[in-house]
């Protein structure tokens, strides 16, 4: 393909630079609010791949057998230069993805969290000994890397999804390559960028950008122990198999249809704030976004036009105006998409009380646009029910009582995350017990667990066993091993039974 030279190209970055080659292939990268190319992508073909894993490979063994204080050394000095650098990385976000710049300084506030929790690498890789098990016997379990871990990663959080799984990965001692949404590539080129000047060793952590292509020699490569992703469910679903099968440690998150029930002894006025917060920040384009409201009894009647009132003082413009509320989607493939499944909830007689599809923005006639869109009296059946549209699409469904609430969240296959707004600690604590979900809410919108508990859905949002950050986080990258020594000089003679601790 012939790339224009007048247009900015993005490169991998391998053993600590960037790969200025010609490519096979390059991916276009949009400026969503005004729909045009603004840069070009390499995208890596196996050899490419190969390259970046045999660098993380050679520099495994030195970044290992880094005393830990040393690597919380690096691991503190990234954290300040991505603290420092916040706003940059917003921008970058912004321009790329589309969200409010401000949405997006919010996502570089929760990369750092979980860059916080990894600088206590030397408290989480501790393990345990106990003296004595046997006489003269002592046994201690030790935690070690894995080696070459990888990430894949969605374009809806390019910077604090892939440091959900690089700070943790590398805070453990393992070494990392990451392929990063083609969508949004440019964050993790200056992440490259900041751990190199924070000391970090070359090979250490490399991007290679990409896409089925690159994920499949990934999942294949033969010198990479574990891969980590965050995507849709379809594509976690293969990662999880194929990587397995591959005989990787494997952790793949999918996609969500997050519900938030409100009872009719809730706050509506906090209910219809955290609904319109949770369905229409970054134009519904978050795995926690709330999709679905459910309305037990007559909250319906309180609450719809509250949300219709809050949608209709919304400001949606460019994300790089700190101003607006709401950017774009990312892409005209995501905007088409999601006016489809409008057109297919009004064609299936939901009640269409705000159509985004009517949203014009003054100067961004060709940008990828969609407002804010609410439906009432949706069925169960329905594809804007049943389908995760990530968009800014929200759907309100009644319920008679919670237990109707809860069978209806139960019965969706996806089980990310959701929340209750109500004044009942008998139904709050209810519904946290039974519902089928990773992560739960009581009256909050969006219960993104902090750095240091453990992010995860269930059932089809999450295939694997652990959750990512926290400590499963330390879990997953590293691996136990038990040791069992005996130092003392005399021996008790040859003994056949087998071994016991008496
Ligand atoms: P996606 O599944 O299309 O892409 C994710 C990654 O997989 C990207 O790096 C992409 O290049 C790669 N990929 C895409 N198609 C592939 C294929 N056929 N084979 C192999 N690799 C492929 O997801 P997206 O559109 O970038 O992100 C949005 C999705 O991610 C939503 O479903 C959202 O719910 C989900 N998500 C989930 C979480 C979570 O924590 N559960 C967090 C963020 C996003």
């Amino acid at each position: 393909m012939a790339v224009s030279t007048a247009i900015r190209l993005i490169h991998h970055s391998i053993d600590g630079a960037a790969v200025d080659e010609p490519a096979q292939r390059y991916g276009d990268v949009f400026d969503p609010a005004h729909g045009v190319v603004q840069a070009r992508v390499a995208f890596a073909d196996p050899p490419m791949v190969d390259r970046a894993v045999r660098a993380a490979a050679a520099a495994f063994p030195g970044w290992r057998d880094t005393p830990l204080g040393k690597r919380a050394e690096v691991l503190f000095a990234f954290r300040e230069l991505l603290r420092t650098n916040a706003q940059r990385i917003a921008q970058i976000v912004s321009s790329e993805h589309g969200k409010v710049v401000t949405d997006a300084a919010g996502e570089v506030a929760r990369a750092l969290e979980v860059v916080d929790y990894a600088c206590a690498l030397t408290q989480m890789t501790k393990g345990e000994f106990s003296e004595s098990v046997s006489r003269n016997v002592d046994t201690y379990s030790i935690r070690q890397p894995l080696g070459v871990c990888a990430g894949i990663t969605p374009f809806n959080f390019p910077i604090m999804v892939p440091a959900w799984m690089f700070a943790i990965a590398i805070a453990c001692g393992n070494t990392f390559v990451l392929k990063p949404s083609e969508r949004d590539p440019s964050a993790s080129i200056l992440v490259a960028e900041l751990w190199a000047q924070a000391g970090l060793p070359k090979g250490v952590f490399n991007v290679v950008h990409g896409d089925k292509v690159a994920v499949d020699a990934i999942l294949t490569h033969p010198g990479i122990a574990a891969v980590s992703f965050v995507g849709s469910t379809p594509i976690a679903k293969y990662v999880y198999a194929t990587a397995a099968a591959n005989g990787k440690r494997v952790q793949a998150l999918g996609g969500a249809k997050n519900h938030l029930v409100v009872m009719p002894d809730a706050d509506m006025d906090a209910a219809a704030d955290a609904l319109v917060s949770a369905a229409y920040g970054s134009a519904g384009q978050r795995c926690m976004a709330i999709s679905a409201s459910v309305t037990v009894g007559n909250a319906h009647e309180a609450l719809i036009p509250k949300i219709r009132e809050r949608i209709g003082r919304l400001k949606i413009g460019p994300g790089a105006d700190a101003s607006n509320d709401m950017g774009p989607v990312v892409s005209a493939q995501a905007r088409d998409r999601i006016t489809d499944y409008i057109a297919q909830g009004d064609r299936a007689g939901a009640s269409l009380v705000e159509d985004g599809r009517k949203l014009r923005v003054s100067g961004c006639d060709d940008g990828f646009w969609v407002g804010p869109t609410l439906f009432d009296r949706v069925t169960p059946e329905m594809t804007i029910y049943t389908d995760e549209i990530f968009g800014p699409v929200l759907v309100n469904v009644r319920a008679e009582d919670l237990d109707e609430a809860l069978e209806l969240v139960n019965s969706n296959p996806y089980g990310n995350g959701t929340s209750i707004f109500t004044r009942n600690g008998g139904a709050a604590h209810k519904f946290q017990r039974e519902v089928q979900a990773g992560m739960v809410g009581v009256n909050v919108p969006i219960p993104v667990p902090v750095g240091y508990y453990s992010f995860g859905g269930w059932k089809a949002s999450l295939f694997g066993d652990l959750h990512i950050y926290g400590e499963d986080g330390f879990r997953f990258y590293t691996r136990g091993k038990v040791v069992t020594a005996r130092w003392d000089e005399n021996t008790a003679g040859v003994n056949l039974g087998f071994p016991s601790h008496k």
